[in-house]
């Protein structure tokens, strides 16, 4: 097996970094957003450049420009914004607008009030009104620092975001879960502690930890950057532009969209030929070849590994070791469900609860063949999702 610390919690020694608006931003969207900008058309920083249609409150947010400019492109997965370029003689200079702050936030609240977050950039495809509301304290990945360096950081910022979320979600009990011995608190949450040893930093594990029970009504969970982000919005009340991202032993808030490779020479860091780049943690993250890619809203790291460390992930066949079920914290069979991914049997992986899969990766990390048992797993995922909303959409058409 690959030598990895597990344990998530550091202690922090540097604080955390505002990162200069670049000049150029390449926005990440999603298959579901709707471009509402033209290519050519001049941005002010948070004004809206992608809508989600859908009509609901707990849904993927919608999407600002983190920068002022002039809308270069617009491709299926990216909004690419540009520096507004200088006026021709006798004509005036484009004035971007920004939009005004949100005096709503103080009036709305319940329902209303999480339509309007979404509106603002805010992803609550996860929230609903709760009994209880669990905050995740525990960094999420061994190397991703992002929880710890916000709580000791953005205090003011995070209980803003308590704040708001409180009147959103109306939540009985709201819950920190830090790691064990920590003596870490926040405005307003019952501080429990909890294993730091990946994969119980995850979401799922991190309810169990709180509430003894596994997947229970009435719980909503949210990360400290979700919060964090939350924060920024109730104190600006302006739509979300910028994200937290760790960087080895440092961290920054940085512009949504910002290429990779601009954060990394920021930050101080190299990815040079010797070092593979992934956005995330050395677990969940996903490898890019392209340095050109902007930070999405959602990045909690970008993780550089050297080339040679860990060997190359490749569809060997499965030796049925069983080390992958000893690992799953899902209590599922990984080694099966990629096999049946590997030969398209994605009945039989539904048959198999693939969808009770937690996407820890620890499946992949103790493969001693180097399959790639959770991106098979992934496969599955997908292809039943489609072919779900297949099925979904001819109901709707009968
Ligand atoms: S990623 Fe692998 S180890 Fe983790 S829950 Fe899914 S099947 Fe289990
Ligand atoms: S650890 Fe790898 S080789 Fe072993 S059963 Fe799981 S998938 Fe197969």
């Amino acid at each position: 097996m690959m030598k990895l610390r597990l344990n998530t919690s550091v202690e922090i020694k540097g604080s955390l970094q505002d990162i200069p608006a670049p000049a150029a931003v390449r926005i990440p969207i999603q298959k579901k957003h709707k471009p509402v900008v033209k290519k050519k058309q001049i941005v002010g920083r948070g004004q809206v450049i992608a809508e989600n249609p859908s009509k609901g409150a707990y849904n993927l947010g919608f999407v600002h420009a983190s920068i002022d400019g002039m809308v270069e492109d617009i491709l299926p997965d990216a909004i690419i914004i540009g520096p507004i370029p200088a006026p021709k003689e006798g004509e005036e200079a484009a004035v971007p607008a920004r939009p005004a702050p949100c005096a709503e936030l103080d009036t709305l609240a319940g329902e209303e009030l999480c339509r309007k977050l979404l509106e603002l950039g805010i992803d609550t495809s996860g929230l609903h009104a709760t009994r209880t509301l669990i905050i995740n304290g525990l960094n999420p990945e061994p190397g991703v620092i992002v929880s710890e360096q916000l709580v000791k950081d953005a205090q003011v910022t995070l209980k803003a975001g308590i704040q708001l979320i409180e009147k959103a979600l109306k939540p009985g009990t709201i819950k920190l879960v830090v790691a064990s011995g920590k003596q870490i608190s926040l405005h307003g949450c019952t501080t429990v502690g909890a294993s730091d040893a990946y994969p119980a930093t995850i979401d799922p594990l991190v309810v169990y930890a709180a509430t003894g029970a596994e997947r229970p009504d009435n719980v909503d969970v949210i990360s400290v950057a979700e919060l964090y982000a939350v924060g920024r919005v109730a104190e600006a009340k302006l739509p979300l532009t910028e994200t937290v991202v760790s960087i080895g032993d440092k961290t920054f808030v940085v512009p949504v969209g910002m290429a990779v490779q601009d954060l990394l020479s920021v930050a101080g860091a190299s990815a040079g030929t010797d070092k593979k780049v992934a956005l995330g943690g050395p677990m969940r993250g996903e490898a890019i070849f392209d340095l050109s890619a902007g930070v999405p809203k959602n990045c909690s790291a970008v993780t550089l590994v050297e080339e040679g460390l860990f060997p190359p992930v490749q569809p060997n066949p499965c030796i049925n070791c069983g080390e992958c079920v000893l690992a799953c914290p899902a209590r599922i069979q990984p080694g099966m469900l990629s096999r049946f991914a590997e030969f398209k049997m994605f009945d039989s992986a539904r048959n198999e609860h693939v969808g009770a899969c937690l996407e820890c990766g620890m499946c992949t990390f103790v493969c001693p063949a180097n399959r790639p048992v959770l991106q098979y797993i992934l496969l599955a995922k997908q292809f039943l999702a489609a072919q779900d909303a297949d099925v979904a959409t001819c109901r709707l058409q009968d």
